[in-house]
């Protein structure tokens, strides 16, 4: 099969249909031993220093991966993709814009995935089979999912990595669907973890994944990745318009909130980590979020793919700490 590498979740099961195997840029990039090496390779191009470091591994992977074509999601992800487009265009690659509406309309979707799907040379029946086989996948995601916060058995690592690997199913629906199979078999042992201090990780993935084992060592469980989340399409529908208009994601701050309460308030959370990637727009939603969330928020910052510096790590011990405190009074006066 050949591949196509995207910028972030699309419709994939187009590109399935089409024989085509999507390629999540970035998870090839921050999984890469040589991730920080990539963004300085970007920087060495002439990316500014001042650009998010998602942007310059996406374009240094592209080169180094030989990916000949990508899509890229031009509204609705990254206000830096149009650039990023047009800098792989001109050494190349073959790109494909994608477009989410940013009010959510079903026909200007529709109209996007019937471009996607006359452009790879597919057509709605052999889509929708490809959705039915993804569908399959997602609802073990879904399981490992209601594991991690109502079993307490996975940690909020393990959550992060299988939701995210939705995006592109690692390039291979049957062997990731057989992964999460003897991933899950494997919890029957292990003990939950019901004594730590519930969390909830929104925003964009972190570029420090070791942040997750990192909040395991002082006490703290992330029970609830967001992003991760909705990369596995966590809103059944029956159609795939439908699907990808329920994926809040692309479509702005308040569809995302209203699905972060409802989940805030189910998974029994104490306290959320907003984390914002240094010089992204999204930064500014931190504003909003704070605003119409009440509950204790770390807004935590991160800049390139390296260990846990001494101030984060010190910022995650104090918020720890005093959620910690917060729950024993709460106990004792309850
Ligand atoms: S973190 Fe922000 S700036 Fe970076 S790629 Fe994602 S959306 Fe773009």
């Amino acid at each position: 099969m050949s591949k196509i590498g995207i910028t972030t979740t699309i419709p994939s099961e187009v590109l399935w249909a089409a024989g085509i195997t999507p390629v999540d840029l970035n998870n090839l990039f921050i999984n890469s031993p040589d991730n920080q090496k990539l963004v300085e390779q970007a920087e060495l191009q002439g990316f500014p220093r001042n650009t998010c470091s998602w942007i310059k591994g996406i374009y240094s992977i592209v080169r180094e991966s030989g990916i000949g074509r990508v899509i890229a999601v031009t509204q609705g992800d990254c206000s830096n993709t149009q650039a990023l487009m047009e800098i792989l265009q001109s050494e190349g690659i073959e790109t494909i814009p994608f477009a989410y509406p940013c009010n959510c309309d079903r026909d200007l979707l529709k109209l996007q995935i019937e471009k996607l799907i006359e452009q790879l040379g597919t057509n709605w029946p052999e889509v929708n089979q490809a959705k039915q086989r993804l569908d399959e996948i997602r609802r073990k995601a879904h399981r490992l999912d209601n594991m991690t916060w109502e079993e307490d058995k996975v940690s909020g690592f393990e959550n992060h990595l299988y939701l995210v690997s939705c995006s592109d199913m690692q390039g291979d629906i049957a062997g990731f669907g057989r992964q999460l199979d003897q991933f899950m078999a494997g919890l029957a042992d292990r003990t939950p973890k019901s004594d730590m201090v519930r969390l909830g990780y929104i925003g964009v993935p972190p570029i420090f994944p070791e942040l997750y084992d990192y909040l395991e060592e002082i006490g703290a469980r992330v029970v609830f990745n967001e992003t991760q989340r909705q990369f596995s399409m966590p809103h059944a529908a029956a159609g795939l318009v439908e699907q990808y208009r329920l994926y809040t994601y692309p479509y702005g701050v308040f569809e995302r909130l209203r699905d972060i309460k409802q989940q805030l308030k189910l998974r029994r959370i104490a306290g959320l980590i907003h984390y914002v990637q240094s010089f992204c727009f999204r930064q500014i939603e931190d504003i909003i979020i704070r605003r119409q969330l009440d509950i204790p928020t770390l807004t935590l910052e991160g800049d390139r793919p390296a260990p846990l510096d001494a101030r984060t790590k010190l910022r995650l011990e104090s918020f720890i700490e005093a959620l910690t405190y917060r729950q024993k009074s709460t106990t004792k006066n309850g």
